[in-house]
């Protein structure tokens, strides 16, 4: 081989052997998605604008979950890269809705301690991020962003661009809320 040649990994290489074939199974039960309908064509990691972030694929995440790799889906980073855009659905022939897939593995890792090291402070910013659903109907950012670094300690990560942010007004001081309030948090109260 030459010197220079480059030797490229498999991110699926590492992969542990398979921890439980149920797990399809589990992941249906919550979100009613047969990830067995995956037929690894492809068209959602090609269309995912989070894929060059995550360190499994999104039709990857398919296909450990198809063979049971469940220990090496709930810790990815992929499960918790997903933005929840469905891209992938709207481009998958086989009509799996993914971003559901992911949700349902965010859940089960969870639920598990499965969440890796790496990705804890992503969970605790979706945890912020749905309280402010559940008090005001949607995200009221200010009070997100102090939540978030109260639990991390992370006070001037991205400071910078929050001053500008608030300079243009994207950012409000008073929450506002939505009209249909109280049906959202009955939702929040069925779980
Ligand atoms: S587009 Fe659909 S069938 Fe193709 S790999 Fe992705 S999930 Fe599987
Ligand atoms: S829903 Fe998630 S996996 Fe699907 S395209 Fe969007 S970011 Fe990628």
């Amino acid at each position: 081989m030459n010197s220079d040649s480059k030797v490229t990994t498999s991110p699926l290489s590492s992969m542990s052997t398979p921890t439980d074939p149920d797990f399809k199974q589990q992941i249906q039960a919550i979100c009613g998605e047969n990830v067995m309908s995956c037929y690894q064509c492809g068209e959602c990691t090609a269309g995912c604008p989070a894929a060059f972030s995550m360190d499994i694929a999104p039709n990857q995440v398919l296909r450990l979950a198809q063979a049971g790799f469940k220990d090496d889906v709930l810790t990815s980073s992929a499960i918790w890269l997903c933005a929840g855009c469905e891209t992938c659905a709207t481009r998958c022939p086989r009509g799996v809705a993914l971003s559901k897939v992911m949700d349902a593995c965010r859940q089960i890792s969870v639920a598990e301690g499965k969440v890796a090291k790496d990705q804890r402070n992503v969970l605790k910013m979706h945890e912020e991020m749905l309280r402010q659903i559940q008090t005001f109907g949607r995200v009221h950012e200010i009070s997100m962003i102090a939540a978030f670094k109260m639990r991390t300690g992370r006070f001037f990560d991205d400071v910078f661009a929050g001053i500008q942010m608030f300079l243009k007004g994207k950012l409000g001081l008073i929450p506002s809320v939505i009209k249909g309030r109280k049906e959202v948090k009955e939702l929040f109260d069925k779980q």
